[in-house]
């Protein structure tokens, strides 16, 4: 039988809640389930169970009868979260086996090692391959990135993916990461609708696609249903993606996040050590407000803000004519305003979007006849994302500076 849902509760069937004759089906414990890929989640109602090491013991009893069962199946399930729930379904407490603990443990046994073997590591600094782990919370990864808005619809996604790509174009190794839970772009605008999700040894391999690794919630969840996260979940299923991708080297990961001020923010500063987050916003007044509302939360968060990116500033059209449609500049004053770098502007053009709709971020760099350089919309927009690019680059520089944990460097030319 493969390992689905039904599955899952057909397995937890045949385990006993605790000081009651029946199952955990049949007595109505089981709530909800939900799997993928390796990855179990349960929902459990136990008034009869108020201690947490009782708890405790019945989700390890859960993982264990899954477990087996799945690896008969020869589809293990690797990781089991249980969120028990009160009766009108808040979460009271969420156990999680398997999965992220031992990645974890793994990865701190790596870096116990590495430290006790003398491997240069200083004040606590594990280095693993060169990189320096402790720079962004992540094993091997230098900068982590995050893309916010105060506001939807603003271009944040596409934002993110450029400025990935990007940065892959300049040689660098890059990773990016769809935070926005509640509403992923990546599978969109990176085409990723025909790949599947591989998942090797319990962790999430990324989709190596135009030059970057990326990893995205879209591909782990029906595409028509809405995604209702309750703030554990979003927790939960931001950190998953995070830690249980193998991400390898990288420069930078990118983080395209929920627009506002919500909760994924917050896991994410608890999570990861961020070089810093760029905020996009467009020219209007009611964007700047809300764009500027994101700003106060990073900088709460002591997450350092590297700068604002203008996004439909103008539109240009085929031809190369300019249109000020939304008052070019608003960002630009919003960011002066606020004493923060300003990282460019970037048109609204036609080919932007299209390329966007067809997975395609790649020929938005494009160079050649009528690309790149050239007078019409193609150009401006190609001129436009290298400056936002390497505006990002210079000012996740300077913060790596600023931060401690990279070096200045002076080149003579
Ligand atoms: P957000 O992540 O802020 O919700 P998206 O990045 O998903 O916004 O952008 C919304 C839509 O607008 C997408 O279809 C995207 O391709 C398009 N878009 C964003 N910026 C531009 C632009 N400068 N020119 C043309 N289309 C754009």
């Amino acid at each position: 039988m493969p390992v689905t849902k039904d599955f899952i509760r057909q397995t937890l069937s045949a385990v006993r809640l605790p000081g009651a004759e029946q199952n955990l089906v049949d007595s109505g414990a089981l709530r909800w389930v939900s799997y993928c890929d390796g990855f179990a989640s349960i929902r459990l109602f136990t008034p009869q169970i108020s201690e947490a090491k009782a708890r405790r013991g019945l989700s390890a009893g859960c993982f264990q009868a899954l477990k087996a069962r799945s690896e008969g199946e020869g589809e293990p399930i690797g990781q089991l979260t249980v969120e028990f729930v009160d009766g009108a379904g808040e979460v009271l407490e969420t156990v999680t086996l398997g999965g992220i603990d031992r990645a974890t443990e793994r990865r701190n046994d790596e870096g116990k090692e590495a430290t006790e073997s003398g491997s240069g590591a200083t004040s606590g600094h594990t280095p693993i391959g060169g990189l320096d782990q402790s720079s962004s919370g992540l094993a091997g990864v230098r900068h982590v990135i995050a893309v916010g808005a105060g506001k939807g619809g603003v271009g944040k996604s596409m934002v993110a993916v450029n400025l990935a790509v990007g940065l892959a174009r300049k040689g660098h190794a890059v990773g990016l990461m769809d935070g926005d839970i509640y509403g992923p772009s990546l599978p969109t605008m990176l085409r990723l609708d025909a790949l599947e999700q591989n998942v090797l040894q319990g962790k999430l391999q990324p989709y190596l696609v135009h030059g970057i690794k990326a990893i995205t919630i879209g591909k782990l969840v029906d595409p028509e249903k809405p995604l209702i996260w309750r703030g554990p979940m979003a927790h939960g299923a931001f950190k998953q993606l995070t830690e249980q991708t193998s991400w390898g080297e990288l420069d930078y990961l990118v983080i395209d996040l929920p627009p506002g001020t919500g909760d994924v923010p917050l896991t994410m500063a608890q999570t990861l050590k961020l070089t810093g987050a760029v905020i996009v916003c467009t020219p209007q007044k009611v964007a700047q407000d809300d764009a500027a509302r994101a700003v106060r939360m990073f900088q709460q968060l002591k997450v350092e803000v590297l700068g604002v990116i203008e996004n439909m500033s103008f539109f240009v059209g085929d031809d190369g004519k300019v249109y000020d449609i939304f008052g070019r500049g608003g960002a630009q004053q919003m960011a002066q305003r606020m004493n923060l770098p300003f990282l460019g502007q970037i048109p609204i053009t036609t080919s932007l979007r299209e390329n966007s709709d067809a997975g395609d971020p790649s020929a938005n760099f494009a160079e050649g006849e009528g690309h790149g350089d050239g007078p019409d919309s193609r150009g401006a927009l190609a001129r436009a994302l290298g400056e936002v690019v390497s505006n990002v680059e210079k000012q996740v520089a300077l913060a790596g500076i600023r931060q401690g944990h990279d070096r200045p460097t002076l080149r003579v030319s």
